[in-house]
Parts: structure tokens; C-alpha cells; sequence
């Protein structure tokens, strides 16, 4: 038996590529943590389907689920929102399940001023060529997304300050190995902050 019986908060960001949609579908076969799906006004990419990647509403949805406080935490990322529903979440813990959200670090500060008893994970890249190569190669987003991902990089790194932990993802089963790790450990804790 863990000494924590709640489930736990885990925070995942990190640039886009550096992989923390693969370090995610890894601890969901492997561990038992769920995912909170978020809501965005983005697109859909191909094979993304409403109610697994996300719930895809517009902006006026968007905007009245943010009247009814329905948020846990929401951003404004690369021109569209995103928002992580709070019942979602709260059920998932109270059922005593881990929870992760992967969002991006504007969110995560939200999160944190909320849920300071969360554990906040970063996931960096092993180099911005690496990133490079990474956008290039998974083919989801055109030239000026990735460009605009790429850029985005240094705003993203100002906030590396509210993370518990930064995992280099070099090698995804050295990455994956660490975040269970680390979780197992948050979860024989005794005392959350
Ligand atoms: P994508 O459009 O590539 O799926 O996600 C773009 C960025 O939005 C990623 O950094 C992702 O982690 C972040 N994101 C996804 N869902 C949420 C959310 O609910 N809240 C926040 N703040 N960011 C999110």
C-alpha cells in the first residue's frame, strides 16, 4: 500500500517534440495513471478523434465552459485555447487513479498556484537540432507551425523554474524508466508539500 491512497497531480510539459505524447501512451500501458483530455479549439489533425486526443469545440463553447469556471487551468497556445475540465481530473483522483495533464507551461504556473502538492515534470529534448529533426520527421505540422514551435522554445524554458523535475529524453525508454521512477517515489512520500 502507498502512503499517499489520493491519487496523483502529475504536471507533463515540455517543447512540442520532445516527446511527451510517446512518454505518455508508454506510463498509460504501463502504469496505472490516466490522462485528463483537454479541451481546444484547434483542429483536429489527421486520426485524431473528438474524446480521445481532445474534446474539439469552437470558440464560443470554449468561451462559455471559461464563464461556468468548468477549467481546472486553460492557455492560449500557438493561436488556439486549451483547457483542462476540472471534474475530469477530480474524479480520476478521487477514484484513486494517478492523473497526468500534459500542458504547457502557462497552465502548468495556473495549476500550481491551485495544486501546489502536484509534482511538475519537464521534458526537454536532447538539443534544438534534435527538435528540429523530431517536428520534421513526425509530419503533423507544416513549415511555419514548426517554426513557430521552434521559436516558441525560449519562452517555454522561462518557466523551467516551477518544475520538480527536468527529464533530458535522449533515449524514450531511459525517459519513460525515470518518470515511473519518480512517481513511484512521490507516491511513498510522506509528507506532499
Ligand atoms: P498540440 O496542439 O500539439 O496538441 O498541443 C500544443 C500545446 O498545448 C502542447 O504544449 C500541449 O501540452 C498544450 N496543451 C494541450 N492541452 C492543454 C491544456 O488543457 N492546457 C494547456 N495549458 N495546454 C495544453
Amino acid at each position: 500500500m502507498d502512503v499517499n491512497e489520493e491519487g496523483l497531480l502529475i504536471i507533463l510539459s515540455g517543447p512540442s517534440g520532445a516527446g511527451k505524447g510517446t512518454i505518455c501512451k508508454r506510463l498509460l500501458k504501463e502504469i496505472d495513471v490516466k490522462l485528463s483530455i483537454s479541451a481546444t479549439t484547434r483542429k483536429p489533425r489527421n486520426g485524431e478523434v473528438h474524446g480521445k486526443e481532445y474534446f474539439f469545440i469552437t470558440k464560443e463553447e470554449f468561451e462559455a465552459k471559461l464563464e461556468e469556471n468548468e477549467f481546472l487551468e486553460w492557455a492560449k497556445v500557438y493561436d488556439n485555447y486549451y483547457g483542462t475540465p476540472n471534474e475530469y481530473v477530480e474524479e480520476i483522483l478521487n477514484d484513486g487513479h494517478n492523473c497526468i495533464l500534459e500542458i504547457d507551461p502557462q497552465g502548468a504556473k495556473k495549476v500550481k498556484e491551485k495544486r501546489p502538492d502536484a509534482i511538475y515534470l519537464f521534458i526537454i529534448p536532447p538539443s534544438m537540432q534534435e527538435l528540429e529533426e523530431r517536428l520534421k520527421g513526425r509530419g503533423t505540422e507544416t513549415n511555419i507551425e514548426i517554426e513557430k514551435r521552434l521559436g516558441n522554445v525560449c519562452n517555454e524554458m522561462e518557466y523551467l523554474g516551477i518544475y520538480d523535475y527536468v527529464i533530458v529524453n535522449d533515449i524514450v525508454e531511459k525517459a519513460v524508466e525515470k518518470v515511473k521512477a519518480i512517481i513511484l517515489a512521490e507516491k511513498c512520500k510522506a509528507k506532499r508539500n
